[in-house]
């Protein structure tokens, strides 16, 4: 009896050191089975996308590295937890089976379903913190509704009790006396093998525990101190690139908040970068705190009158926003940083979004289907609000009169084109005050950096300002009705 184990359940929290439902398990003095499920069809259409997919395959293998280090393993198997996890703890003899929540309504049901067919079992599901920063039911108004806006949501969230400070990874971890059957990692079939579309990936990432905590240091050794400015410039490196590694939850957000904290404590420079980057930690836990409070966020508008928005499906404009080829540079170099990287900068997706759904009237719906399947830190709940956000239907959302031109954005931004000419190379060869409007370029110059427009580039699919009249035509139907 004394020895029957407990299940670590891992799902989005692929790490050893800070994680509460672990240390838990420890805490019992009992054999720990580490397992991960692949479960295609429990989230349905949200199932992992074609980079997450490649992050996982290139995560886990290294999960299961680590924990062999700590005598254990890990248990890999396929199919709904309901129909799975029982039979694993029937195997093992489990007597409990540990969890960090996941925000994403469709886990919500399975951990409900899951319990349902535990009952009477003897065996207990417990369920722990450690995605988010604060529990989403404990940030609430003075009425006890849930907050609709960030700063109201940011206000109370600082002045509820600080996040606990993280604790490091156990040293040692007991097995069992029979492991269960695995699934041998190649046969989940995650890694692209025919074409192998991923090299611009791995080029770019080093998905796991090690990475996120490499990545974490070396942000707070050097661009912190300039984040409050350079983190809206796509061509310098001024951001954190976390994003991927808190999705997974190869690093907890309290390591990523106390580690900036304490940065600030010391003294060096950068406390207004470490500010700046824990507010944005703060829009993190604000979309995670808006998925649960309105858990249909990824299908519907927040703002119910932009059910009637007159948005216009065109599949080949889609495909071209999708291929970067709108004749907007900052647009295309986005898209194409995202095809080949898996990853865009935060200045760059607004700029892109905006494009989409303003300048195209395409649905908000399908830029984020777009991205959650190229990108490797797609997250339900970012993802969702913030394309909401953008398309102005979302809680606090940018208003929808504000609409970005590219062309500006580009020159502010990316003022000497760096970042387009890395990502656009038939543009490179362009003078900087021409690069992000080839299209008013004079035909000398064009001619001279090897640009023909409609040719080796495409002229725009749109012109912005007429775009933009549209856009703001089709917002003051809605108006009218709402
Ligand atoms: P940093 O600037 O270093 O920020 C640190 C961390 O704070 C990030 O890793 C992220 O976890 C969080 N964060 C930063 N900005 C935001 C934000 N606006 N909203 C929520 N959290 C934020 N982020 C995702 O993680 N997944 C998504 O699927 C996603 N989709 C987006 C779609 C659109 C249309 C837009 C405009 C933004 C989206 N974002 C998404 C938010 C943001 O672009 C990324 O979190 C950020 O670019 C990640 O880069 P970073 O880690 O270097 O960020």
């Amino acid at each position: 009896m004394g020895d029957r184990p407990v299940i670590l359940w891992l799902r989005q929290d692929l790490r050893l050191a800070d994680h509460p439902a672990l240390a838990a398990a420890v805490a019992t003095g009992r054999p720990v089975v580490p397992v991960y499920l692949l479960d295609d069809d429990s989230p349905g259409r949200w199932r992992p996308g074609g980079a997450s997919r490649w992050w996982l395959g290139t995560s886990l293998p290294r999960l299961a590295a680590s924990l062999e280090r700590l005598g254990s393993r890990l248990i890999v198997r396929r199919g709904p937890a309901d129909a799975v996890m029982p039979q694993i703890a029937e195997e093992v003899g489990a007597s409990a089976i540990h969890v960090t929540r996941m925000i994403e309504p469709w886990a919500a049901d399975v951990d409900r379903t899951l319990k349902a067919s535990l009952a009477g079992s003897g065996i207990e599901l417990k369920r722990f913190g450690g995605a988010h920063l604060f529990e989403p039911e404990t940030i609430l108004s003075q009425s006890g509704a849930p907050f609709r806006v960030y700063s109201a949501f940011a206000r109370a969230a600082m002045a509820a009790p600080t996040p606990r400070r993280p604790v490091g990874a156990p040293s040692r971890l007991s097995a069992p006396q029979r492991w269960p059957e695995s699934l041998d990692m190649a046969s989940l079939g995650l890694l692209p093998c025919h074409p192998d579309w991923a090299g611009g990936l791995r080029e770019a990432w080093s998905p796991g525990e090690a990475g996120a905590s490499d990545r974490l240091s070396a942000f707070l050794g050097g661009p912190v101190a300039r984040y409050r400015a350079d983190r809206d410039r796509p061509d310098l490196m001024g951001t954190s690139r976390l994003s991927p590694h808190l999705h997974f939850g190869e690093i907890s957000p309290h390591m990523c908040w106390h580690a900036a904290r304490n940065r600030a404590a010391s003294g060096e420079e950068g406390g207004s970068g470490v500010d700046k980057f824990c507010s944005e930690l703060l829009w993190r836990e604000f979309s995670a705190y808006l998925l649960h409070h309105w858990p249909n966020l990824p299908e519907v508008p927040f703002r119910p009158e932009f059910e009637d928005f007159p948005w216009q499906s065109d599949p080949e404009v889609l495909a071209a926003w999708q291929k970067g080829l709108t004749g907007y540079p900052v647009v295309d170099a986005g898209m194409r940083e995202l095809w080949q990287t898996g990853y865009m900068h935060n200045r760059v997706r607004m700029i892109a979004a905006s494009f989409l759904v303003k300048d195209l009237l395409v649905p908000w719906q399908a830029g984020q289907s777009w991205f959650w399947d190229t990108l490797v830190d797609a997250d339900l709940a970012n993802n969702a609000a913030s394309w909401q956000w953008v398309a102005g239907s979302g809680a606090d959302a940018a208003p929808y009169f504000r609409i970005f031109n590219p062309v500006k954005q580009g020159r502010t931004f990316d003022p000497e084109g760096t970042y387009v000419r890395r990502f656009v190379p038939e543009l490179a060869k362009l003078p900087a005050e021409h690069i992000h409007a080839p299209f008013e370029a004079p035909p000398s110059v064009l001619e001279q950096a090897g640009v023909r427009l409609g040719q080796t580039y495409p002229a725009p699919i749109v012109a912005h300002p007429a775009a933009r009249r549209r856009a703001l035509e089709a917002f003051a139907a809605i108006r009218i009705k709402a």
